[in-house]
């Protein structure tokens, strides 16, 4: 199961229906005590992991994030709706997680998406039945970042959290 933006099935190589795909806006995860009941990536994850039985859950954030790059520099709503504006408010604990920066900086922006992917699994673990199946070794959580002009995908490390390349001998960040 992948939730995400980017094509994860090219990234992955995978055959048509051989991921269960969630996408979203800068792959948010609610925290469970603070979900309304109304969001679709928390009823989709449900039925990934309590119906389709999903052994792996990716968090696929990318480079060069919209929404991220309009949450940290406060831009002006885009309606007077502005359903983005509050999605977004989501990454706030993403966002202190972070030293302060120049928040238009590619540099910041790429470590509030990693912080982002991070917040997204801290979060998925806020569920219950997800928790519960990880303690037990049923289900396994992972972080990714995909660069999308490079095309090189970046994989967190659970040792250390830090994201590296697949090939080993690149360095870490970079993409
Ligand atoms: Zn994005």
């Amino acid at each position: 199961m992948v939730v995400g933006r980017v094509s994860p099935e090219v990234i992955f190589d995978a055959s048509p229906g051989e991921l269960f795909v969630v996408r979203n806006i800068a792959n948010l995860v609610l925290n469970y005590e603070l979900n309304a009941g109304y969001d679709g990536t928390s009823a989709a994850l449900e039925f990934g992991v309590n119906a389709l039985r999903v052994k792996h859950i990716v968090v696929l954030g990318h480079a060069d994030c919209g929404g991220v790059r309009a949450f940290a520099s406060e831009v002006a709503p885009l309606s007077s709706n502005d359903f983005i504006g509050r999605w977004m408010s989501l990454l706030s604990p993403a966002m202190q997680r972070l030293d302060a920066g120049d928040r238009a900086s590619p540099e910041f922006l790429r470590r509030l998406e990693l912080a982002g992917v991070e917040n997204s699994l801290d979060n998925l673990l806020t569920y219950p039945w997800i928790r519960g199946q990880v303690q037990r070794g049923e289900l396994h959580l992972h972080g990714a970042y995909f660069g999308v002009a490079s095309g090189r995908l970046l994989v967190r490390d659970p040792a250390d959290g830090k994201f590296r390349a697949m090939d080993a001998s690149a360095s870490e960040h970079r993409d």
